[in-house]
């Protein structure tokens, strides 16, 4: 089957065109649009050795997407589409064929995730407008925690508050958390019982998972809980927020832009959200760039031992994301903070990239292995589409 993803961002636009059998997903062909919504949108597009780019002029995420969809092949190729979708809320729990009340549902759900939601809905819509007559699949970032146990899903508030407004801990990246956990298991044949998977990239996230099922993770009710990030500051004193607002004088608005978009990385730094800049400025000698790679790898390593709380222990621990994937120096840090749980990484496994999807990075006597996985997120919600798709032929 042949099966169009969609992964939309706030400002960003993945798609991918991919034929799915049995366990193999082969990327037929990948497009992004970045910067949409700015005078300098770009949309590149590789198809095996054939590439190319293009200037998009597109006001949002789903005009960016119909012009995509104009590209030869896209809209009579695939049998099917799959939609990435960042918040299912308390609803949404498992992949979903997608009707008009899914979409509006989806939409409301924009009160949890402001940034996400309300554009998700919007490319549901045009995918529904461009493929009436093909059946779209929306895949939750979020469903794959919905295995959290009541102790780890809770925050220590009034509970009939949280019940009242679905406060949960509703953990995001999932998608990716699962990905990873599903190509380890492909490769050493079994699922570790252990895992922790800890994803780097500009949203930075970690997952603890029992027998492949997420029992605790870092973030919470929105992205914005756990680890440090590019620009997002992870966790703070919730009364640094009220003195913000208080003391400082900052609205409501002002304090949510100073914690998603200038924190983290960026903010500490003051030079960049990308680990690359940051690591040239420190070779340079730029004291806050070093701090900030301090303070990301300590954070996370400070995560991953938490999560060993939810596990009674660890027996693997994966890196995955734009930095998990590609810092070695990050992933260097992040073990040897690590050592006392028996994390021991080999050197040179660490240096070289082999360009394989999975590999070992620990020594061979390492208490706990641990892995470099190139996670694929188009490819789980093809394979997830597909899924859903073949279950529900069969309820038929
Ligand atoms: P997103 O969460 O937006 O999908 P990515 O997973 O693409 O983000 O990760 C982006 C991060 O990965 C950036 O901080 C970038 O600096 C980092 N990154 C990408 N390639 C490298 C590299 N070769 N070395 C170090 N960091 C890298």
């Amino acid at each position: 089957m042949r099966v169009l993803v969609v992964n939309p961002g706030s400002a960003t636009l993945k798609c991918g065109l991919y034929q799915v059998s049995g366990p193999s997903v082969t990327a037929l062909w990948t497009g992004v649009v970045d910067r949409v919504g700015t005078d300098t949108a770009v949309f590149r597009w590789q198809s095996g050795a054939t590439s190319g780019q293009t200037e998009v002029i597109a006001g949002d995420v789903s005009a960016a997407l119909h012009q995509v969809l104009d590209s030869p092949g896209l809209t009579d190729g695939p049998d099917a589409a799959g939609c990435r979708v960042v918040h299912g809320g308390e609803r949404f729990t498992a992949p979903i064929l997608v009707d008009a009340g899914v979409v509006e549902a989806i939409r409301a759900l924009g009160v949890l995730a402001p940034l996400h939601n309300p554009v998700s809905a919007d490319v549901l819509q045009t995918i529904q407008d461009r493929l009436p007559d093909r059946p779209i699949v929306a895949v939750f970032d979020t469903a794959f925690h919905r295995t959290l146990p009541p102790v780890a899903r809770a925050y220590a508030l009034p509970y009939t508050l949280m019940e009242q407004h679905g406060l949960w801990r509703y953990g995001f990246h999932g998608i990716a958390h699962r990905n990873v956990m599903e190509q380890l298991r492909a490769h050493r044949q079994a699922c570790p019982a252990r895992l922790i998977t800890c994803h780097l990239g500009n949203g930075a996230s970690v997952c603890a998972q029992r027998d492949g099922r997420s029992v605790e993770t870092s973030m919470g009710l929105t992205p914005m809980e756990g680890l440090m990030m590019g620009t997002r500051s992870g966790d703070v004193d919730p009364g640094l927020v009220l003195h913000l607002q208080r003391a400082v004088g900052m609205s409501s608005a002002e304090v949510e832009t100073l914690l998603n978009r200038e924190s983290g990385l960026r903010g500490v730094s003051g030079v960049s959200n990308d680990l690359r800049d940051l690591e040239r400025a420190a070779g340079a000698g730029d004291v806050r760039a070093e701090l900030a790679m301090q303070m990301f790898a300590y954070r996370a390593a400070k995560a991953i031992a938490a999560h060993t709380v939810a596990l009674g222990g660890v027996d693997a621990i994966t890196f995955s994301g734009g930095i998990g994937e590609n810092s070695a120096t990050m992933r260097a840090r992040v073990g040897e903070l690590l050592a006392f749980l028996g994390v021991e990484l080999d050197a040179g496994r660490n240096q070289q990239d082999d360009g394989a999807r999975v590999r070992r990075i620990s020594t061979d006597a390492s208490h706990v292995e641990v892995y470099v996985v190139r996670v694929d997120e188009n490819a789980q919600v093809a394979q997830e589409t597909v899924r859903l798709l073949a279950s529900s032929t069969a309820e038929v």
